[in-house]
């Protein structure tokens, strides 16, 4: 049962992205540290992972304990990979995950996270990540 929250994902929407295939955008300014939403999903093993990686999944979070496929969600899986990016993920529960906000968001920006693995960099064309190579 969902639980009506404090965070912002109601104003979280997912449409068409320059950056890839689909994104998330929010239609309102989100201040920098704010929670915008949980990241919530199905709790899978490390083996499950792999297996599922091996499938193309490339929804999956990892919070520390826990591997989470969020494959499921509605929004939170068109997150995209930004080295530029303009959000963070933060631990919530055993479990999940939150999105906060790593500085000012402006209404109709698209949230983008560092996806932090190491072949995102040589896919990447944002010109950034040659840095970190
Ligand atoms: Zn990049």
């Amino acid at each position: 049962m969902r639980k009506k929250n404090k965070d912002l994902e109601q104003f979280v929407f997912v449409k068409n992205s320059s950056l890839h295939g689909k994104g998330i955008f929010t239609s309102v300014d989100i201040p920098k540290n704010k929670i915008t939403m949980p990241i919530i999903g199905e709790v899978i093993s490390g083996d499950e992972c792999e297996r599922r990686e091996e499938e193309n999944n490339v929804y999956i979070f990892w919070n520390g304990d826990t591997y989470i496929d969020t494959a499921m969600s509605d929004k939170i899986k068109y997150i995209n990979h930004n080295c530029d990016f303009n959000c963070d993920v933060i631990e919530r529960d055993k479990n999940s995950l939150s999105l906060i906000a790593y500085r000012n968001i402006k209404a109709g920006e698209e949230l983008t996270i560092d996806y932090g693995y190491e072949e995102i960099y040589e896919d990447c064309k944002c010109g950034k990540c040659k840095h970190k190579k």
